[in-house]
Parts: C-alpha cells; sequence; structure tokens
C-alpha cells in the first residue's frame, strides 16, 4: 500500500478512475462553451423517467419490493443559498455495484456517437453536444461535482453515494436513505446559477420533458410542470397539429416534425390507443432517442416494450409511434406479448391504420406524399412483393414516372385517366434510369399509338411486377417483349408510308448481322415495331422474361442475361444505305458492331461502354472523308 492510500482509507473511499473514454467525454463537457446547457435536466429527468418505466413494469409482477405503495414521481428541488440543484426519482435505484458499473462507462448510445464524432470532426464540439443527447454526463456542463445517492428496489438493499469532482475518477461509499430511489445532487457552477431558479427549472420541463409520463414536480409545490399526458388517450378532435408534431419530436428528439400522424381511439374488438407517425426520412439521424425499429407497447399505460415490432408488418416497420391497449393481461413478460389473440386483433387495426394514414397523405397533400414516396417508397414496393393478404391494398399508395410525366409522380390512377380509348393493357419498361429509359428503342412503337408508358427503373420495381400484374382492369405489359400486344396492326401509322429495304436487300443484310454478330445473338430479324431507332434486343421465346431476369440478376452477382435477338428496322436511313454499300466494304463490320452495341448499351447491357470509342473514331473519320 501506498502512503496516500493508507492515510485515507478508514475516513474515504478508494478512489476509481474513469474509463478512458468516460474520462474524454467528461474532459469535453466540463470545458464546454455549450449555450443550451439546460439539456443536462432533459437527460436526468429522462434517466429519473426510465428508473420509474422499470419500476412500474417489475410492480406488475413483484410486489415484494421496498415502498411498493409511494406514488411514482419526480421531483426537482433547488437550494439558492448552497448552489445545488437535486433531481429525485422513486424509481428502480441502484445499488453500489451498479452505480460502479452504470455511472462509471458510457452506457448512452449519443454519448458514444459524440465521441466518435468529436475525434472525426474539427466542427464546434459545442455544436455537436446538443445534437448527440449525451446522458447523465451531461451534468458535468453545468457542474462542479455530481453526487448520486440511491437505494435499489430490493428489500436487503443497502443505500450507496457515488461522488464525482472531476475528469478521472469517483468514489462509491455506503449510504443512509430511507426511500427507494435515486438522488442526484448538483453542485453548479457559478455560471450556472440560473439552474436554481424554479420559474426556469419549469420553463425547461415544458420545453424537453413535458410528455414524461410520470408527474415532474419543482419545489415542494404540487403543481405539476410537466402535462405527463398520454396524449394517446386524450381524444383526437381535442389535441392540435402542433401537440403531435412536439410529442413526436419528444419521443425522438428528431429536429423536423413527422410527414403525417394517426391517432386511433378503439373499443372493440380490442380496446387501444395509438398513436402513429411517419418520420421526416428512413434513416434514424445518430441523434435519435429512437434506437431501433417498432413501436412503444403500452398495457393500462404502463411501458411493457420500448421497440416492439410486431404490430406493423416488415415493411412497415418505419413508422413510429405508440400503442395501448386496455386488453394486453398485465401480468404478461416482455417476451410472451407476442402470440396472444389480442395481439393479432391489434396487428390488423394498427397495420391498417398505417395504410389509410398514407392514403390519407396522399390525398391531402400531394407535395409531402412526394416527399414520403421519394424516402419510402421501396418499403412499399417491398410490402406488395411480400404481403401475403390483399396487397391490392398498397396499389392505391404506388407512384411511377411516365413517359407522359417523367418528373412528376403518377399514381396508377392517374396513369389510367390519361389513357387512350383504344388501350387495353397498362405499358412499362424497365430500365436502369430514367433518362436512358426515355430514349429506349422499346418506346417506338407505342409512342406511334399515343400510349403513356411507365417507366420502372428502380431495381426493386421487377420485384414488385412479379406481384403487380394487373390493375383494376388493365393487364401489366412489357413494352419490350418482341411481341407485344397492340391493337389492329393495320392502324398502325407509318406503315407504307416510308420506304423500306425490299425482301431481297433485308435478307441480304440480316446475313451480314448474322455473319459479324455470330454467337453473339441467337437471332436477326426485321421488325415493323421501330420507328427512330436502327435496331433493338429483345428476349428469344420461352426465355425467362425481363423482371425475373432483373430478379435474378440482384439475387446473384454472377447472373449472366440469355443471349437476345436483334430485331432490325428496315426503314431506318443507316439501314437502308447500309444495305446498298458493298459487301467488301470494311464500314459494314463497323457500322454493325456499332448498331449492336448500341443496342446492348440501350438495355443496360453493356459491360464496357468506354471501349466503344476507338470504333466510333473510326466511324467519325469515314464521315469526315
Ligand atoms: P442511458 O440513459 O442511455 O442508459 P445515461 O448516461 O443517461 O445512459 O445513464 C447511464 C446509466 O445509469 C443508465 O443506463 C442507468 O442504468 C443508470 N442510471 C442513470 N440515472 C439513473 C436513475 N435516476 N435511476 C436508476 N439508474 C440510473
Ligand atoms: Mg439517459
Amino acid at each position: 500500500m501506498d502512503a496516500t492510500a493508507q492515510t485515507s482509507s478508514t475516513e474515504q473511499p478508494p478512489p476509481i478512475a474513469f474509463k478512458a473514454e468516460t474520462r474524454q467525454l467528461l474532459d469535453i463537457l466540463i470545458h464546454s462553451l455549450y449555450t443550451e446547457r439546460e439539456i443536462f435536466l432533459r437527460e436526468l429527468i429522462s434517466n429519473a423517467s426510465d428508473a420509474l418505466t422499470r419500476m412500474d413494469f417489475e410492480l406488475l409482477t413483484n410486489r415484494e419490493v421496498h415502498d411498493p405503495d409511494v406514488k411514482l414521481e419526480i421531483r426537482l428541488t433547488a437550494d439558492p443559498e448552497t448552489n445545488t440543484l437535486t433531481i429525485q426519482d422513486n424509481g428502480i435505484g441502484m445499488t453500489a455495484e451498479e452505480m460502479v458499473a452504470d455511472l462509471g462507462t458510457i452506457a448512452h448510445s449519443g454519448a458514444r456517437e459524440f465521441i466518435q464524432a468529436a475525434h472525426e470532426s474539427g466542427q464546434n464540439l459545442s455544436d455537436l453536444i446538443g445534437q448527440f443527447g449525451v446522458g447523465f454526463y451531461s451534468a458535468f456542463m453545468v457542474a462542479e461535482w455530481v453526487k448520486v445517492t440511491s437505494r435499489s428496489y430490493r428489500k436487503d438493499a443497502q443505500a450507496a453515494t457515488w461522488h464525482c469532482t472531476g475528469a478521472d475518477t469517483f468514489t462509491v461509499e455506503p449510504a443512509e436513505m430511507a426511500e427507494r430511489g435515486t438522488r442526484v445532487t448538483i453542485q453548479l457552477k457559478e455560471d450556472a446559477k440560473e439552474f436554481v431558479q424554479e420559474h426556469r427549472l419549469r420553463e425547461i420541463v415544458r420545453v424537453h420533458s413535458d410528455f414524461i409520463p410520470f408527474p415532474i414536480y419543482v419545489g415542494s409545490g404540487e403543481q405539476q410542470a410537466n402535462r405527463q399526458t398520454a396524449l394517446w388517450r386524450q381524444t383526437p378532435r381535442e389535441v392540435e397539429q402542433k401537440d403531435y408534431d412536439e410529442f413526436y419530436q419528444q419521443l425522438t428528439l428528431d429536429f423536423e416534425a413527422p410527414l403525417a400522424h394517426a391517432h386511433m381511439a378503439v373499443d372493440a374488438p380490442v380496446q387501444m390507443y395509438a398513436i402513429l407517425f411517419v418520420p421526416p426520412g428512413p434513416e434514424r439521424g445518430m441523434f435519435s432517442l429512437r434506437k431501433q425499429d417498432g413501436l412503444k407497447l403500452y398495457a393500462r399505460k404502463v411501458l411493457i416494450q420500448e421497440y416492439h415490432r410486431d404490430l406493423l408488418p416488415e415493411y412497415l416497420q418505419f413508422i413510429q409511434g405508440v400503442v395501448d391497449s386496455e386488453d394486453i393481461p398485465l401480468n404478461v413478460s416482455r417476451e410472451s406479448v407476442q402470440a396472444t389473440r389480442v395481439m393479432a386483433h391489434l396487428k390488423k387495426l394498427v397495420t391498417s391504420k398505417a395504410v389509410d394514414m398514407l392514403k390519407k397523405l396522399a390525398e391531402d397533400d400531394l407535395e409531402r406524399y412526394s416527399r414520403f414516396w421519394e424516402a419510402y417508397s421501396r418499403y412499399l414496393k417491398q410490402g406488395v412483393a411480400i404481403e401475403q393478404s390483399e396487397p391490392e391494398q398498397l396499389y392505391p399508395l404506388l407512384r411511377f414516372h411516365t413517359t407522359e410525366q417523367p418528373e412528376r409522380w403518377s399514381s396508377l390512377d392517374d396513369y389510367v385517366a390519361s389513357m387512350k380509348p383504344d388501350q387495353k393493357h397498362i405499358y412499362y419498361l424497365l430500365g436502369d434510369d430514367d433518362r436512358s429509359a426515355l430514349h429506349s428503342p422499346h418506346l417506338d412503337v407505342v409512342r406511334r399509338y399515343g400510349y403513356p408508358v411507365l417507366l420502372l427503373t428502380d431495381p426493386v420495381d421487377a420485384f414488385l411486377l412479379v406481384r403487380l400484374t394487373q390493375y383494376k382492369d388493365y393487364p401489366l405489359s412489357n413494352v419490350a417483349t418482341a411481341e407485344l400486344a397492340l391493337p389492329n396492326k393495320a392502324q398502325e401509322p407509318g406503315g407504307d408510308a416510308q420506304p423500306a429495304l425490299d425482301e431481297v436487300s433485308s435478307q441480304d443484310l440480316i446475313e451480314r448481322f448474322k455473319s459479324r454478330l455470330g454467337e453473339r445473338v441467337t437471332d436477326v430479324r426485321m421488325t415493323e415495331r421501330l420507328a427512330d431507332s436502327p435496331a433493338r434486343l429483345v428476349d428469344p421465346e420461352g426465355a425467362p422474361n425481363q423482371e425475373m431476369q432483373r430478379v435474378y440478376r440482384l439475387l446473384n452477382r454472377e447472373f449472366e442475361p440469355p443471349k437476345k435477338v436483334l430485331e432490325l428496322n428496315p426503314r431506318h436511313p443507316i439501314l437502308m444505305r447500309l444495305g446498298s454499300l458493298p459487301v467488301e466494304d470494311e464500314r459494314n463490320a463497323l457500322v454493325i458492331e456499332q448498331i449492336y452495341e448500341d443496342a446492348l448499351l440501350i438495355e443496360g447491357l453493356h459491360p464496357d461502354p468506354a471501349s466503344m470509342i476507338l470504333r466510333i473514331q473510326k466511324i467519325i473519320e469515314s464521315a469526315l472523308e
């Protein structure tokens, strides 16, 4: 034993060193000049609330605890004489060992991310503090020292005090505390005296902790400082938009308001309240309080599960919110909630409300719905592909770009409204991006008829089409199919109007293409289905359709597309001239190769577009001769 330890061994408990990353965090917080330091109170109240929630849950099944009958609450008291502030809860409490473990290392994932970000950015650290939620340690922004005295709910538990004055070490020693719970005492820094003023404390509670589900009192008064409403248990008519927005923001810590919300109060077949939100975007910010997908599940106002995933199908897991039911049996364990009949009813109700919320958003607010669609389209497309019961429910939510309106989002109903009188099918084109899709040779023929075409350029669209094969009375048809069903051929405008290659030159040209391209194509033939394009590639009969090819391509990197048929346009000037070029002219090969590779390119199948440059230069050269 060294000398210092010996002198202090009877009076003082031995100091315990913080872990390195905790020390770093404390160092930053102690010296921070962050202006919105008041958020430390939000963090401490949130911890108190967590401790009460855990107590509440324990009490469902266990009354053999210290102080089983006290009313759960949080109390803030301040002493201007000594410049101290106390945050006390009668929650689950901590033993000495728990204090060493929980207050000695960084538990809060926000804090860990904060340190990460602090390392990575030269950005003003104080800005970062506000964005992360640094947990318990945020108290050190305003504290000379922090003392935590706690008594665990376990009957035989000993109270203890955790004490920390600086960035390096803390102590833990036995203490006297009659009541259950935790008391955090802060000796405020000289420049943090504002936090002894009760009106200031009330103000902070209202801004940051209004929806904490336990009463918060300030001073010795009995007037509650927070609204503490279970907002979801109020009558929807009486709740204002801004209350929902605030509730969402306190629930998630998102900076932005949600894109939409829905409020349910249901009595049969099960009793339930719920509020659902569509977050502004699918990515949970690092700053979000919600660490996982899932809804907060309450049974009779007691939080049963923080992230419950079984009330919504997989593809709606982006939805945030709260569900509360009187009918969930109170003796449940968190694990066994899933299986009951009640849960099946709840799932059905919540899911259909979620879908309605999206439909309503689509009807009420085009601009917001576009934002929604751009953020979440993949979820819904996935939903159509995997939903076993009534995927049609989701069809009205789908949006597409079309050849008519490539810049806007059209619903299937919008598409149907823009169909031509003789049009029997909904046409679509698969592609890799909208811009090149618009140049696809497959559009030539439908353009002649003036038919609109859906542009499906999202990789998951292929999955969507496996399910979505018909909408209302209209089957969906891929315009890239060689034998696309179209009204009477005789009506095809442009039929005989333009000169074409005659039978003999056509045959001759086909042979030239075949011998040049060899194995690379399964066949070469003429088609009347092209207008502005000289050629296109289509699937040979019996090949897996294009949607399936794309699905395979997505599922398997090694996938090689099946060889295609090259179709030529006998009226195209390039082919007409090529037809009259002598066989021995070396430009034959150049042009045939280029036409073929152009067709590959436009199908999104070209393995190496840059390799065409040399040939294109030769073609330019000969054009300039
Ligand atoms: P987080 O709340 O995200 O877990 P914090 O840094 O805010 O991270 O708190 C660290 C841990 O300290 C908590 O997880 C909890 O175990 C414990 N703790 C903090 N405050 C209390 C309290 N008032 N009552 C009981 N335990 C607490
Ligand atoms: Mg916390």
